[in-house]
């Protein structure tokens, strides 16, 4: 099952060359506030998968033509798994001799703002902010399906609705992390859900992202250092898991800047891929960004 949202939120699956909106089956409601159509689909699907009958007749719009937007423009979280993959470690630490980060598996997660979250054709807007870089970084969406605390890495992957590309984007510095990452579009999530029986093994997941044509980042999923079942399990130590929620579960070696015109490419094999282009904007500005005139 492929979930896709477009038209200011309809939902629809994916089926073969055409979208079957499934809109009222789910109760999403299309220019709903808070648009949480996205939510309730998975909410819905994972408690009771649609069956063929429920599909019969319902309308079907072509796929070709039709602007996607994110399918999960209102999660109740984004998590976000940092230093997750050596090759990563390795090459930060060699960027920079001050910053030795932590695996994930000893420093946890953070959280990336919900508003960040952006659609398969929406471009990234990048911030006014003169001699600052930011960096791509290639990363599989987990999509929560049943929510739940203190989920066991056995029962894991039965709390696991699906997959999506991901692009963590990022101001690299050294100001808070959340702030860093969560410019509006720096979130690029789509182009649609795939559900978890699609993919064989989730250990064996390839993902690739290109700039402009040019292969920067390749990695599978079985150099995780905290994998799927492992990441299920350490969030929902800390938080409930809720339906639709996403976690990003890290970026392998090679990221790097992104700059006006650029063509960031995510591919993901079993799941899509998505060509976001990268746009100049002219928000962002503030006093925080300035470089600091005085030693720390
Ligand atoms: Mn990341």
């Amino acid at each position: 099952m492929k979930i896709a949202a477009l038209d200011g939120g309809r939902v629809a699956l994916i089926d073969e060359d055409e979208l079957i909106d499934v809109s009222e089956l789910v109760g999403a409601r299309p220019g709903e506030w808070p648009p949480v159509g996205g939510v309730r689909a998975i909410a819905t699907f994972a408690a009771n998968p649609p069956k063929r009958e429920d599909l019969a007749n319902l309308p079907r719009i072509p796929l070709g033509g039709t602007r996607l937007e994110c399918p999960l423009p209102w999660p109740n979280k984004v998590i976000a798994f940092p230093a997750n993959y050596h090759a990563h470690i390795d090459e930060m630490r060699a960027a920079n001799a001050l910053i030795s980060p932590k695996p994930a598996s000893g420093q946890g997660f953070f959280l990336k703002a919900n508003s960040s979250l952006s659609g398969p054709f929406d471009g990234i807007v990048l911030p006014d902010l003169p001699g600052r870089e930011v960096h791509h970084e290639c990363e599989l969406a987990l999509i929560i399906g049943k929510g739940g605390r203190d989920i066991s890495r056995d029962a894991a992957m039965d709390h696991l609705f699906g997959y999506a590309c991901l692009v963590d984007f990022v101001v690299r510095g050294k100001e808070e992390r959340v702030m860093r990452k969560s410019f509006d579009t720096f979130c690029p999530l789509g182009p649609w859900i795939v559900s978890a029986d699609e993919i064989a093994d989730h250990r064996d997941i390839d993902l690739q992202l290109k700039v402009n044509g040019e292969l920067r980042q390749s990695a599978n999923t079985r150099d995780l250092i905290v994998d799927i079942p492992g990441m299920i399990a350490m969030a929902s130590s800390v938080m409930t898991l809720q339906p639709g929620d996403v976690i990003a579960s890290g970026t392998p070696a090679g990221v790097g800047p992104v700059h006006e015109g650029d063509e960031v490419t995510i591919s993901i094999t079993g799941v899509g891929a998505m060509r976001l282009r990268v746009i100049q904007g002219s928000s962002g500005r503030h006093p925080v960004w300035a470089p600091p005139t005085t030693k720390e």
